[in-house]
């Protein structure tokens, strides 16, 4: 009898049609983006998703990728980033692509396209690297419905701008931002934005703040948002959580406990942070908010007036004091249209250039001169490491590059648009140990999937988007630096978008698979 079963079952194994997928990856050690402890297995990607994956499974493919002592993660989710009119500039997305990216999270800090439906629709046909979800920006909104007015919005203004987030968070949006210290953020009220908020509450939107301030009075900007997230019944995001400002250093003890307490007592807040000491924005941060309304003429005419560039110098010179610094050599001018010989240079030594006095007095002239002839972008180096790793060691913050698709040699931006996702991993995971693999996978696939309902990505799943990365954990490593830029995050072998095969054997192969992704209010 036994004899008989074996000879019926035998053929049929041998002979059973192998099930077929269009690629398989084997052997990795699988990090699922749970947080949970990598094992050995395989992984079956056909038509874009997961298919099957396991210890050993049995697949026919075209094509085998042999991921032998590389980790097998999913696609990395950046929640801060600021695409907007650079996706047709790189539509291969290599700066996100070589680090690891295969979805960001665009229109954060208030600026972002006000027609959304419009600007996912092209999306689709421009057909990127990477799949793009936006937020709606509330600058934006307000400039469309208000201009650069420093006022109260009307009640009949706040129905328009109301009516413009209800409208995009059916186009697809994925919750509001807000960037509170840009115009005209400064000049908006917290009962403007709760409104707005509740538009994307409506729609289970979220809403993800660029604070009114990330130094001094961070404690009071960071009660600003929670009372928003509360009022509105809107799961909060802080984006890149910092402590600005030398006077300000080792004050993440006190806002991380603030973020835990609020989580104590209901409110849905997370954070992210880009893993650097320096930030990155325009020069004009330096110069008093009232002299910044109305477009460049009016900056231009308002600084060029003795009094108030004379008033303008003092208030420069209060907050360097307050710094307890000497010199603006912290702030970096990354890019400066009129004269691109100032780029990555700091301000002390564009100063010097000028043949000036070597005082912070001619320093402040110095960048009220680089703001008449058109302002620039700049990097300002103002944290500090204790503070970017207690923040990184909070199981609720996420990693961001708050950056634009990089453009090879363009300029002289930040690192992070290069480096975030690499540097993490090689720094702070290998190197430093500040937290564990697994946990910086979770917190780079999961949880923003989870916080931005992006349902069927951040897991390495059977059913799952096949969004995956295969990588060198020996290996990976930023490379790109502030001195150096320009230059691609290492370590990673192989990425897959939406089941396409993206980097080979650490090659871009041109491939663009990206979609554009639809938040949960989208009406089909
Ligand atoms: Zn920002």
């Amino acid at each position: 009898m036994k004899k008989l079963v074996l000879l019926f079952l035998f053929p049929i194994s041998l002979f059973a049609q192998q099930p077929s997928c269009d690629i398989l990856i084997r052997n990795g050690k699988v990090i699922d983006g749970t947080g949970n402890n990598w094992f050995y297995g395989d992984i079956a990607v056909k038509d874009g998703k997961i298919i099957d994956m396991g210890r050993q499974i049995n697949f026919s493919s075209a094509k085998t990728i042999d991921a032998t002592g590389l980790i097998i993660a999913p696609g990395f989710i950046d929640v801060h980033t600021h695409l907007e009119e650079d996706e047709s500039k790189d539509p291969m997305a290599q700066s996100f692509i070589y680090d690891g990216v295969t979805t960001c999270i665009t229109g954060n800090c208030g600026a972002s396209n006000t027609d959304i439906g419009k600007y996912l629709h092209w999306i689709d046909s421009v057909k990127l690297s990477i799949n793009i979800a936006t937020l709606i920006g509330h600058n934006d909104v307000r400039k469309a419905v208000m201009g650069r007015a420093n006022r109260d919005a009307t009640a009949e203004e706040q129905q328009r701008m109301d009516a413009i987030v209800d409208k995009a968070m059916k186009d697809g949006a994925v919750g509001l931002s807000t960037g509170l210290i840009y115009i005209p953020g400064t000049y908006t009220k917290t009962p403007e934005i709760i409104s707005l908020a509740k538009q994307a509450a409506k729609y289970n939107g979220v809403y993800a703040t660029h604070m009114r301030d990330e130094g001094d009075s961070v404690t009071n900007a960071i009660e600003e948002a929670l009372t928003i997230g509360r009022e509105a019944k809107i799961p909060v995001e802080i984006s890149h959580f910092k402590l600005s400002g030398q006077q300000n250093w080792g004050r993440s003890k006190e806002t991380v406990a603030l973020i835990k307490k609020a989580r104590e007592d209901g409110v849905e807040v997370t954070i992210d942070q880009y893993p650097y000491t320096a930030s990155s924005t325009s020069i004009s941060t330096l110069i008093p908010d009232e002299i910044l309304a109305d477009g460049q003429d009016s900056i231009k005419a308002r600084l060029q007036r003795p009094e108030i560039k004379k008033y303008v110098i003092s208030e420069m010179l209060r907050k360097l004091k307050k710094r307890r610094l000497k010199h603006f050599s912290y702030a970096v001018v990354a890019f400066h249209r009129a004269d691109t010989t100032y780029n990555g240079k700091n301000i002390e030594e564009i100063n010097l250039l000028k043949g000036r006095k070597h005082k912070a007095k001619a320093e402040a002239e110095t960048v009220i001169d680089i703001m008449i002839a058109g302002g620039a972008s700049a990097v300002f180096h103002g944290m500090s490491e204790d503070d970017v790793k207690r923040i990184m060691q909070y199981p609720f913050n996420m990693f961001a590059s708050d950056a634009s698709i990089r453009i090879l040699n363009a300029g002289m931006p930040h690192p992070r648009g290069y480096g975030t996702n690499a540097r993490v991993l090689g720094k702070y995971v290998r190197e430093e140990k500040v937290i564990s693999m697994e946990e910086a996978i979770r917190r780079m696939t999961s949880l923003p999937a989870q916080k931005f309902q992006l349902h069927d990505r951040g897991l390495l799943r059977e059913g799952y988007a096949a969004d995956i990365v295969i990588f060198d954990e020996k290996e990976v490593k930023d490379i790109s630096t502030f001195e150096k830029p320009h230059a691609y995050s290492r370590g990673f072998h192989y990425v897959l978008v939406n089941g396409v095969l993206t980097i080979d054997k650490e090659k871009h192969t041109g491939s663009r698979a990206g979609i554009a992704l639809r938040g949960p209010g989208y009406d089909q």
